[in-house]
């Protein structure tokens, strides 16, 4: 073992160490087996003062680490190069939750809480962690922050950033911040930890978060509507958020073929309508109510009657049961899932102004297909927030490893309609190591260099996270 390992176990002992190829490979590889990394070890503190030793050391030997929480992440942000000279510090060993406050609304957790875990620990406090997104069994909250992941409530609570009030981060240099305030005002300066949100690790490791939390609903609505296309969805938002309000917390799209791809790969799932819609969106839509869940049903009825009464819904549906309501956003968040097993596709996680989703997906889809005909689109995406995952898988004849080889093309058709309609090229997955160089072509000079400005100050000796962001 070299000298670093030993000096690193040293802190973290036998149980927090990894280094043998059979036991590092989960790490090694990222969800969408884009990205392999061959590790000098994968390290596993369990608490802050460890994950401070490992980082002080690191810092002393220039020792690149690349914090992992679950692993889930679609841009390569948590892996490794293949050069064998970096730790993986994962934080899978830091699960405890340090505090609950019902009055003040807010959980204290460390880094490696899983999402479902902390969602399920508020619950049983009586309140609500809004925070949710398909990969929620395995993601963490660290990797959350660090993402600044988005979700499928983003519409009425925000992305992870909005939900978080205080942070403790074991800096580049091995010390401890130590900001775990939950707080909602505080205007004391710089707000430090929205620098290490959404930085992808590259500033620091996020070790502990206060996180907001809000009342549980009395009910939850779900229902589904087909129409004729995404401008008409957005239509029904436009109705939706009038009658709803704040009721709104989920207001998702996704098209006729995605729906296919999910009754294709998840057996024993069942289309929403007897009829089929081809060539269709389909919204789903969910209203929380703070009073009942025949309130509820009345917002939500209300609201898809006054869509069929303007000639933008086609078809209908509310969910009676909790079950039914689960089973709803089941065939929207399989379709993540439905995809990888149909094969590799060209993905883009975009946002543009609600206002010009419409136009952006005619007109990038009118390019997508002269360019490269045949082309099957999975478009889909938490509409409410401007946020769409705008997929292009290979025609029906064509093998997606082919594809892949030579339509990469397309994906400059997809961003560029992006910053011409004034929209991001990451709206939540952030740039890892996949779109860092792409994200040169549509940031200024001056951000970019303000961005590594940031960087060098947090990080002078470059070690977090080497070649992810910037
Ligand atoms: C099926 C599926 C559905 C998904 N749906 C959504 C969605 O709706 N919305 C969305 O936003 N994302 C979604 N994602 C992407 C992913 O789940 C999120 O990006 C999530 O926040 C990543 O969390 P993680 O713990 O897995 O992080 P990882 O993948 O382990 O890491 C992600 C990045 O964060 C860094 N990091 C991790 N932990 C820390 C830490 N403690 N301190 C500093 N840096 C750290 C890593 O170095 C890496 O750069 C989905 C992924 C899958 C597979």
């Amino acid at each position: 073992m070299s000298a670093v390992l030993e000096r690193i176990a040293a802190v973290v002992g036998a149980a927090g160490l990894i280094t043998d190829e059979a036991g590092m490979a989960p790490y090694t590889i990222d969800w969408r087996k884009r990205y392999a990394g061959r590790p000098l070890a994968v390290v596993r503190p369990a608490s802050t003062r460890e994950v401070a030793g490992v980082i002080r050391i690191c810092a002393e030997t220039r020792t690149a680490v690349v914090p992992q929480g679950g692993n889930t992440g679609l841009q390569g942000g948590g892996i490794t190069d293949s050069s064998g000279t970096q730790i993986a510090l994962c934080t899978a060993r830091m699960r405890r939750v340090r505090a609950i406050d019902p009055i003040n609304n807010t959980i204290t957790l460390e880094a490696g809480c899983v999402l479902a875990q902390v969602q399920r620990a508020a619950e049983g406090a009586g309140r609500l962690f809004p925070l949710s997104l398909g990969a929620e069994g395995s993601a963490t909250i660290g990797g959350n922050l660090s993402t600044n992941a988005g979700g499928t409530a983003v519409l009425r609570y925000g992305n992870t950033r909005d939900l978080a009030l205080g942070m403790e981060v074991v800096l580049a240099s091995g010390e401890v911040w130590e900001g775990l305030r939950g707080l909602r005002k505080d205007n004391t300066g710089y707000d430090l930890k929205h620098l290490f949100i959404g930085a992808e690790g590259t500033l620091g490791i996020i070790t502990a978060a206060v996180m907001k939390l809000y009342p549980l609903p009395a009910a939850r609505l779900a229902g589904i509507a087909a129409v004729d296309s995404p401008g008409d969805a957005i239509r029904l938002l436009e109705i939706a958020q009038r009658q709803s309000g704040d009721s709104l917390t989920g207001f998702e799209m996704f098209s006729d073929f995605c729906l296919a791809l999910v009754l294709k790969h998840f057996p024993g799932t069942s289309a929403p309508f007897r009829t089929c819609y081809a060539r269709s969106q389909y919204v789903l839509l969910e209203i929380s109510d703070s009073r009942s869940e025949a309130s509820g049903r009345t917002a939500i009825e209300s609201v898809l009657t006054e869509g069929v009464v303007a000639g933008v819904v086609l078809d209908a549906v509310v969910a009676q049961s909790l079950a039914q309501v689960q089973a709803m956003w089941a065939l929207r968040e399989n379709i993540t899932e439905a995809q990888a097993r149909e094969g590799q596709n060209l993905k883009h996680d975009v946002s543009v102004p609600v206002s010009c989703i419409a136009e952006f997906i005619a007109a990038t889809d009118a390019e997508v297909r002269r360019a490269y005909p045949g082309v099957r689109l999975v478009t889909f995406g938490h509409l409410g927030d401007g946020n769409l995952h705008y997929n292009v898988a290979a025609p029906q004849e064509v093998a997606p490893e082919a594809f892949m080889r030579e339509a990469a093309g397309l994906t400059r058709i997809v961003h560029d309609n992006v910053a011409r309609f004034n929209g991001s090229i990451s709206a939540e997955h952030g740039l890892g190591q996949a779109k860092r160089e792409e994200i040169r072509r549509y940031k200024s000079a001056l951000e970019l260099d303000l961005m590594r400005k940031v960087k060098a100050a947090l990080d002078p000796l470059g070690i977090m996270n080497p070649g992810k962001v910037i």
